[in-house]
C-alpha cells in the first residue's frame, strides 16, 4: 500500500512526461522498494592491534622495538599475544614459549597484567558508547558494534570508525584495526585486512568481489579441520565455496553448510547482540610432552580442577554437567560428559567425574596431546539473565531455493 502511494507521488513528480514512460519508471520503482530489505545495516569490527603486548609497551617504553610476548615464561606457557617485531620471527599466538625462545633468543617474555588490561577496554568502550550501545563484545581487545543509528546521527559508518580510532589513540596511546561492512563477518574479516592500525571497508556491492578472493580460512566458522576439509574438496577461496551446492555443503557440514553456503553469497543476519549469557566455563591445557600414562593424566586433570574451581568461583557460574575433552596426538578428540542433579562447583567432585569420564576414553594406544574440563548446562537463575536479542529491521534468512547471489 505504501509503495502504491510511493508510485502515486512519482507520477505526480513526473507531471508533463509522457504519460506511459511514467507508468513504467513508476512500476520499475515500485519493484525495487519491494524487493529492497527496509534498512541496510552499518557494522563495524574494531580490533585493537596486539593488545597485550602494546599496553605493556605503553606502560614500559623500553620494551619497544625488542621482540616481546605476554605469556607465562615456563615449560608449559605459551604465547597470548606477540608483538609485531616477535612476529618477524614467526611467534605467534598460542605457540609454547619453549618454541618461540628457540625462534628468537633474543625473545623478551613479559606476566601477563589482565587487571591493567581491562581498564583499557574500559576506556575504549566508553568511546564506543558515545557512538552506540549496541556493542557486542568479543573479548578485552575485540567487539562489533551497530551504528546504524547512531547516537551521533553519522551517515557513514567509515567516517565513525575513523573517528573511533582516533579517539582510541588520543585516549590509550594505543592502535586499533577497524572493519566497516553490512554484516559482522565481513566486518570482521575487513577489519584483519590493513593490520595494524588499519581502516577497511566492504561495500555490498563489492562484496562478492571481496569474498572471492578471500581463502576459505578467513571464514567465520572455518577452523583448521574444516578448512582441510574444504581443501580435500578442492575448495581454497570464497570464489570456490560459491560454486558448490547447499545440498554438497550440507552433506558434508551439517547445519554450518548452510552458514557457509549463505556466507560465499555475502548474507550474515546475524544481529550484534549486547549481552550473552555465560553457557559454561571451562580450562583446558596443551601439553608439549605428550601424555602416555593414566596416572600422568590424573595428575594433569587435577591441576585443572583446581583452575576450573577458581574459575567457576570467580565467575559465579553454576551448572549440571562436567565435560572431559581428549585430544590425541594425531589431533583426533573425542568428548565425554556426565550430568548431576547438583550443582558441580568444588574440585573433590569436578575431579570424582573426570576420573570416570576418563575411564570411558578409548585411547587405542594412543597418546593424549591435550585435555581439557568444562562446567556446562547452567542451572536456572543462570538463563534467567537471558541474552538481550537486538531487533533490527531485515528481511528473514534466505531459502537456499531463492536466488541469493544477488547481495543487499
Ligand atoms: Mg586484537
Amino acid at each position: 500500500m505504501c509503495n502504491f502511494t510511493a508510485a502515486k507521488l512519482y507520477i505526480l513528480c513526473m507531471d508533463g512526461l509522457e504519460p506511459f514512460y511514467g507508468w513504467t519508471v513508476a512500476m520499475k520503482w515500485c519493484l525495487c522498494a519491494w524487493k529492497k530489505p527496509m534498512k541496510q545495516r552499518k557494522i563495524i569490527h574494531v580490533d585493537m592491534d596486539a593488545f597485550y603486548v602494546s599496553v605493556e609497551e605503553l606502560d614500559d617504553p623500553s620494551l619497544k622495538g625488542k621482540p616481546v610476548v605476554v605469556g607465562h615464561d615456563g615449560p608449559r606457557g605459551v604465547v597470548s599475544t606477540a608483538n609485531y617485531v616477535a612476529r618477524k620471527y614467526g611467534i605467534h599466538s598460542a605457540l609454547p614459549i619453549a618454541m618461540a625462545h628457540r625462534l628468537c633468543p633474543k625473545l623478551v617474555v613479559v606476566e601477563p597484567h589482565f587487571n591493567r588490561y581491562k581498564e583499557v577496554s574500559r576506556q575504549v568502550h566508553e568511546i564506543f558508547h558515545e557512538y552506540t550501545d549496541l556493542i557486542e563484545p568479543l573479548s578485552l581487545d575485540e567487539a562489533y558494534l551497530d551504528v546504524t543509528d547512531n547516537k551521533r546521527g553519522m551517515d557513514m559508518a567509515v567516517d565513525i570508525a575513523r573517528e573511533i580510532k582516533q579517539k582510541i589513540r588520543q585516549v590509550t596511546g594505543l592502535t586499533a584495526s577497524a572493519g566497516v561492512s553490512y554484516c559482522k563477518f565481513l566486518a570482521k574479516v575487513a577489519s584483519d585486512f590493513r593490520k595494524p592500525d588499519g581502516l577497511c571497508t566492504v561495500h555490498p556491492e563489492r562484496a562478492l568481489d571481496f569474498i572471492d578472493n578471500l581463502k576459505v580460512e578467513q571464514l567465520w566458522g572455518v577452523g583448521e579441520k574444516t578448512a582441510q576439509h574444504m581443501h580435500k574438496m578442492g575448495v581454497f577461496t570464497g570464489k570456490q565455496l560459491r560454486g558448490l551446492t547447499l545440498q554438497q555443503l550440507t552433506t558434508q557440514f551439517g547445519k554450518m553448510g548452510r552458514v557457509f553456503y549463505n556466507f560465499a553469497r555475502g548474507i550474515d543476519n546475524r544481529p550484534v547482540v549486547t549481552e550473552w549469557v555465560r553457557k559454561s566455563v571451562g580450562c583446558e591445557r596443551t601439553y608439549l610432552k605428550d601424555l602416555t600414562s593414566q596416572e600422568d593424566m590424573l595428575a594433569e586433570l587435577d591441576i585443572l580442577a583446581d583452575e576450573l574451581e577458581g574459575r567457576l568461583a570467580r565467575n559465579s557460574f553454576k551448572g549440571r554437567t562436567l565435560v572431559l575433552k581428549v585430544k590425541f596426538s594425531d589431533f583426533q578428540q573425542t568428548t565425554h560428559s556426565i550430568t548431576e542433579n547438583i550443582v558441580i562447583e568444588h574440585k573433590d567432585k569436578i575431579m570424582t567425574l573426570a576420573k570416570a569420564l576418563l575411564d570411558e576414553v578409548d585411547f587405542q594406544q594412543k597418546s593424549v596431546r591435550l585435555l581439557g574440563i568444562t562446567v556446562t548446562n547452567p542451572v536456572e537463575e543462570e538463563m534467567q539473565r537471558g541474552p538481550v536479542q537486538l531487533y533490527i529491521e531485515w528481511p528473514p534468512f534466505p531459502q537456499p531455493d531463492e536466488d541469493t547471489t544477488q547481495v543487499t
